[in-house]
């Protein structure tokens, strides 16, 4: 493989507790299945807190966006903890803010309502690969 900065890591929260934490997988999943699939991979956040070297090593390489459902921060501090300072961070309480007409509240069946919070934190982490790959491309063409 070139270079490895042509795919951008996802580590999205695994919270159960609160629905933005099932947001936070969904809009990660829509990523990397829909959005983004070529250029984006995902981390298994647990695997990747309970050590495992191959995790650890991929977010060492390869810029990475984190994903997470409040203020906690869990995939973020994780990430920054045992590997190193993510390229970008998202927060869905944050994005909820900007859209205080979605408002997510089951955790299992999603709504209508959750479905479309989903996508359009979905469509911001679309928008932070795109940064990241554009800012990596510049830190390449500078460097030759
Ligand atoms: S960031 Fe919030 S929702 Fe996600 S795992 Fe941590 S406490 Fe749960």
């Amino acid at each position: 493989m070139g270079m490895a900065t042509k795919k951008v890591g996802i580590i999205s929260c695994s919270g159960e507790e609160l629905p933005e934490g099932t947001i936070s997988r969904i809009a990660t999943r829509l990523v990397l299945e829909k959005l983004r699939a070529e250029e984006t991979v995902t981390i298994c956040l647990p695997l990747f807190l309970a050590g495992s070297e191959d995790e650890r090593a991929f977010a060492r390489v390869f810029p990475t966006i984190t994903v997470d459902g409040c203020e906690k921060r869990c995939a973020e501090i994780g990430t920054q903890k045992y590997s190193g300072k993510p390229a970008a961070t998202i927060v869905v309480t944050d994005i909820l803010k900007k859209h205080p007409n979605l408002n997510p509240k089951s955790r299992d069946e999603l709504s209508d309502e959750e479905i479309e919070l989903a996508e359009t934190v979905a469509e911001e982490i679309a928008r932070k690969v795109d940064e990241v790959l554009g800012q990596e491309g510049s830190a390449r063409r500078s460097e030759s």
